[in-house]
């Protein structure tokens, strides 16, 4: 999670409304790919970091609980992580965005995916933490 913080704050401040999320995969015990929000918020680091790798049994950590739903009506990150056939979802923060907010958690859990939440949360709640501010109501 540590590598993954590290992507991500490469362009904290750069990806508009969007928080920067920093995406690591990890697969036989060795990093395979990454990814972190694009300048201007997409795509989102989880579809830069599944784009071009055989992800099938590997573990992805990610800063931010993937989206469900996105605004565009392309595939969510979680659905994204759902199709590479990712075998475990290790998250920093829950996304308390209305288009995450549990349910990217919810989904890859249905589709079987182990799912962990919690670790580095507040270094990950630092990073972004004007949209934290902006979403989180408690
Ligand atoms: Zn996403």
């Amino acid at each position: 999670m540590r590598a993954a913080l590290a992507v991500a704050a490469r362009n904290v401040g750069a990806t508009g409304d969007n928080p920067s999320v920093g995406c690591v995969i990890v697969k036989n015990g060795a990093v395979v790919a990454e990814g972190v929000t694009d300048v201007g918020g997409r795509p989102h680091a989880e579809e830069t970091a599944l784009a071009g790798v055989d992800a099938r049994g590997a573990t992805a950590y990610v800063t931010l609980e993937p989206c469900a739903k996105r605004t565009s009506g392309a595939l969510s990150c979680a659905d994204h992580l759902i199709k590479a056939g990712v075998a475990r979802v290790v998250i920093a923060a829950r996304d308390p965005h209305p288009f995450a907010d549990g349910a990217g958690v919810a989904r890859m859990r249905e589709a079987g995916i182990a799912v962990e939440l919690g670790l580095l949360e507040d270094e990950a709640r630092a990073q972004n933490a004007d949209f934290f501010a902006r979403w989180d109501k408690g």
